[in-house]
């Protein structure tokens, strides 16, 4: 019998409801776990003695007739969802001790469904970054390599699930910050599409864009989390009646949009090989029909989605100033309030979140309104039309493709050139402009031993066809190796540097 810590959460809820296995029993493995290897950077907050608790409430409503597929499951929480019991910070240092009054609506359901929080784990400050290593804290490792990044901004989710610490976690997407460390890490990772799963209690980066998701084992996995989260939400306007997804049925023959535009320049070969095989592979077991499309316009998304990103973020983050939220430092000496703000937004913002909140100002200005933002939201528009209209033309179910340029990004590489690490979100970024739905599914390993995934894109409504797909995928690719034991504990022993 394989280990607790590399079950999926199917199978661990099936020995819960056989009476195999307790919740306790489930996260005192798990917490073991955490403890074993500390210097993964994966937590920046996990209370014990909580964890416990709440998995003995669990134990007990079972007892008592409760079910249910996540009751007693642990989610690990990107430290971006409001948690009334738990510290919040998204990474932040300006949010260091603050404890919001409520639960996001995310957690909350989830909380609802029995599921234990398992801890707030790292990120990008603020979801800003593709590698971690622009958290307030410490980076966090990448269980397949020691020298590599986890990916971001949800890198400390991803490598919690792919490193064993718990089976499922949440993550977040404005730009790729599910799917992205999803892909590097080898888990599943789902961005559901815009306006589908509430957005209350989520610190906000860029609210036009920014989804939670789930980051799992398995794509069924996804679902059942995915499920447990979806639907209107009087707090958050955005939401739109959507019901969860009946398990959909092995769909054959669906047509398959490759944007040849994604497989261009700039793919690294091994990724392209291995994109290369399981195309193939859909084709052969599922009877899938590639279709060629075309999409002109992904040379334009990096800077639209970097325009709009930071515009949204400079007015979102403008409410941080250690007075409505945080902890203000013990000894203060008399200030005004301009040199509060400078002083204090100044020392605790890190250098890539300034830089973005400079953009972000810059764009919107007068004077550059029109130059910038306007005509970013101009060309979102079109980014979002070709899609729909590449998608309607050829009469595809999905668009598919990689989801990283890079199988790996080395700690260090991009610190010094942030755009560098902007470019690496080319692959993802247009889902988020378009609203869609984007998945990540572990498709392989590079000679190297890195993972890579694929990615499934299909709009709003057509996620039968997404999770059909990627449901039949996982299937004909069969089991993937664990991260090497030895190689977790080489990531647990490295010392690693942070942007600021
Ligand atoms: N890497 C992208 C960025 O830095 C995406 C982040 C995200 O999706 N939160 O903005």
């Amino acid at each position: 019998m394989k280990p607790l810590h590399h079950l999926n959460a199917a199978e661990l809820s099936g020995l819960l409801a056989d009476r195999k296995l307790s919740s306790v029993e489930l996260c005192t493995h798990l917490l073991a776990r955490c403890d074993q290897y500390p210097g993964l950077g994966v937590f920046l907050h996990l209370d014990r003695a909580q964890i416990l608790r709440d998995a003995a409430a669990a134990d007990q409503a079972r007892a008592t007739g409760a079910t249910g597929p996540l009751l007693g499951i642990p989610v690990a929480m990107k430290d971006i969802f409001t948690t009334k019991d738990q510290p919040t910070t998204a990474g932040s240092k300006i949010l260091q001790g603050f404890r919001p009054p409520f639960d996001a609506t995310a957690v909350q359901k989830l909380r609802d469904a029995g599921a234990i929080i398992f801890g707030k784990t790292n990120m990008d400050e603020f979801a800003m970054g593709s590698t971690n290593e622009n958290s307030g804290y410490f980076p966090c490792a990448n269980p397949w390599s020691p020298d590599h990044v986890p990916g971001g901004s949800s890198g400390g989710s991803a490598c919690a699930v792919a490193a064993g610490l718990a089976p499922l976690a949440l993550g977040t997407d404005t730009g790729g910050s599910i799917r992205q460390p999803g892909s590097l890490c080898g888990v599943v990772g789902f961005k559901p599409a815009y306006g589908t799963v509430s957005r209350y209690g989520l610190i906000a980066f860029a609210s036009s864009l920014d989804q939670a998701g789930p980051m799992t084992r398995t794509v069924g996995d996804a679902l059942a989390l995915y499920n447990a989260m979806v639907g209107r939400d009087p707090k958050d306007s955005t939401t739109l009646d959507t019901a969860p997804l009946a398990p959909p049925a092995p769909r054959k023959g669906l047509r398959l949009g490759v944007p040849k535009e994604w497989l261009g320049e700039g793919l690294e070969p091994a990724v392209r090989d291995i994109i290369q095989r399981s195309l193939d592979l859909l084709v052969r077991q599922t009877g899938a029909q590639l279709v060629e499309i075309s999409l002109p316009s992904v040379k334009y998304c990096v800077s639209v989605y970097y325009i709009i990103a930071t515009a949204e973020a400079s007015s979102n983050l403008a409410r941080f100033d250690l007075l409505r939220y945080g902890k203000r430092p013990a000894e203060v000496g008399s200030y005004n309030l301009k040199d509060w703000y400078e002083e204090m937004r100044g020392q605790l913002f890190g250098d890539e979140v300034r830089r973005r909140i400079m953009i972000g100002t810059h764009v919107l200005s007068s004077g550059y309104y029109d130059a910038y933002y306007l005509k970013a939201q101009k060309v979102r528009r079109l980014i979002a039309d070709e899609l729909h209209h590449a998608m309607a033309q050829h009469n595809l179910d999905l668009v598919v493709g990689p989801v990283s340029p890079n199988a790996g990004i080395r700690f260090g590489e991009c610190l010094a050139d942030p755009l560098k690490m902007y470019l690496n979100d080319i692959l993802t970024i247009s889902v988020n402009l378009a609203g869609a739905a984007g998945m990540s599914v572990p498709a392989g390993l590079t000679p190297e031993g890195l993972p890579v995934g694929l990615q499934f894109v299909a709009p709003r409504g057509k996620e039968d066809a997404l999770f059909s797909a990627a449901l039949q995928f996982e299937e004909a690719r069969g089991p993937l190796p664990e991260p090497p034991e030895a190689a977790i504990a080489a990531c647990n022993a490295k010392e690693r540097g942070l942007a600021r």
